[in-house]
């Protein structure tokens, strides 16, 4: 059998030990079927075991193999767009408890390492920097449409205030959010698993879904097993495929790229980062980056649409890395990986149900770690039959990319060519 392996990424050379499960074999039964160990999935199912569901999670190849397992690692608040678009787009109450929801992804990451002593160097702090005055204007706009919501963890920087906390003269001010904060997010994930497991909860790994039989008990098919179940959460984000299609019409897997420089020690570090808080820029093609528990730069970047592999990563971010801070320019690229990432048309997540009992959530456009674990709580709350929280998400309305699936690329493209240059003059 097919053994896909952890991409040779820093979090994978860093992660903590972890079993290697067996993959499905034979029929099985359980109350509800997860695909996909990322942070959806997962979270969902230490919710479900939580309230005492029996739960089995298949997981086509390693847990956090996908995004949850490559991300930046940044901890960040509210959604990939963000809440004055969402009121715009459902009724006042819905916009109510979206806008709650916004900042709660934070709080149960922190509470998950808390309750399960999960060794994933979280850090708290998290900068948005801005490259000019509008990026600056719009952070402030995005302070007061926070506070609005109870969010009151945040504080302008001017010009001297953002290089106390980044050492660079890129940046004309910026906004602190004390609540942000980051994480090794393979560990995390793989310490979120274990609670699973802790709590009775079966994860198999090596077990790719190839095909999900609907109906009162549906059934989920690999290659040498099957499971029945009530409920089956659907967590395969940008790695899904064409497995479902009406989950595959509305969204599109694009790649990100991360890279990791050799060790920093401690004073550059400190150079660069004085506070340790991770950073990302205002621009819709954005650069983000933190240090790493052992003073590395983990820096991102650069959206590849479509999701093909771009040959040399450390060619496409390190001209970023070094615009950012030039005194890097001997330090040696230890690791550079790829990781998916799953856009929709609206930048915003798509959570439903198809039939009564297969339950989704993906597409949250980039900004994930936080929403994930918020989504694993709705779909939670929804499978034991509270549903106000995953209507509000489910009632987001979402549109199939124009041109149809084989012109999603090139037309998301153009989209990025014209923000490419829209953040590069300040527009
Ligand atoms: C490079 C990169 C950097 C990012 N940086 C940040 C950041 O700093 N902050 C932030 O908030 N967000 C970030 N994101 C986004 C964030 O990582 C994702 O939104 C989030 O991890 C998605 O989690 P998920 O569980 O929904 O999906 P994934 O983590 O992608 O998990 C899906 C899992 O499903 C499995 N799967 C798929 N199909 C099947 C199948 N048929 N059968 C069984 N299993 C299947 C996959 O193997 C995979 O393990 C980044 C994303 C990328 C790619």
């Amino acid at each position: 059998m097919s053994h896909t392996p952890y991409p040779d990424s820093y979090y994978a050379a860093s992660a903590n030990p972890a079993p290697d499960r067996p993959a499905l074999q034979g029929d099985h039964e359980t109350d509800v079927c997860v695909i996909g160990a990322g942070y959806t999935g997962i979270s969902t199912a230490l919710f479900l075991l939580e309230q005492g569901f029996r739960v089995t999670v298949l997981e086509a190849a390693r847990v956090g193999f996908g995004a949850s397992g490559r991300n930046g690692g940044q901890i960040v608040n509210s959604y990939s767009r963000d809440l004055d678009v969402i009121e715009k787009q459902v009724g006042p109450q819905q916009a109510r408890l979206l806008g709650e929801m916004a900042f709660e992804g934070g709080r149960i990451i922190r509470e998950r390492v808390q309750r399960y002593a999960i060794d994933c160097d979280l850090k708290d702090g998290g900068v948005f920097a801005a490259i000019n005055a509008k990026q600056l204007r719009h952070l402030e706009q995005q302070k007061a449409l926070w506070e609005r919501y109870g969010h009151t963890q945040l504080e302008l920087l001017d010009d001297r205030g953002i290089r106390s906390v980044v050492g660079t003269e890129r940046y004309v001010g910026g906004m602190l959010d004390r609540s942000g904060g980051h994480i090794h997010p393979l560990n995390l994930v793989l310490g979120e698993a274990a609670a699973v497991e802790s709590l009775g909860g079966i994860i198999h790994e090596q077990s790719p879904v190839v095909k999900v039989q609907q109906g009162a008990m549906p059934v989920v098919f690999t290659a040498q097993g099957q499971v029945r179940a009530r409920f089956v959460v659907v967590a395969g984000n940008a790695y899904l495929g064409d497995l479902l299609a009406p989950l595959a019409a509305k969204s599109m897997p694009c790649g990100s790229q991360v890279i990791a420089t050799e060790p920093l020690g401690e004073e550059m570090a400190r150079r660069l980062l004085p506070q340790d808080y991770c950073v990302e820029d205002c621009n819709y093609l954005l650069d983000y980056y933190r240090l790493s528990a052992d003073r590395r730069l983990i820096f991102g970047g650069g959206v590849v649409y479509g999701a093909r592999d771009p040959a040399n990563i450390e060619a496409l971010i390190r001209p970023n890395l070094l615009r950012t801070f030039p005194a890097l320019r001997d330090v040696k690229i230890d690791y550079a990986w790829t990781g998916n990432f799953l856009l929709t048309l609206s930048r915003l997540p798509q959570v439903g149900r198809l039939g009564d009992n297969i339950y989704y959530s993906q597409g949250c456009s980039g900004h994930g770690v936080t929403y994930t674990h918020v989504a694993g709580k709705v779909l939670a709350e929804a499978i034991r039959g509270q549903a106000e929280r995953f209507d509000a998400f489910a009632a987001l309305p979402h549109y199939p990319f124009p041109g149809g699936r084989l012109f999603r690329v090139p037309f998301t493209a153009l989209g990025a060519w014209y923000y490419q240059l829209r953040d590069r003059f300040g527009g």
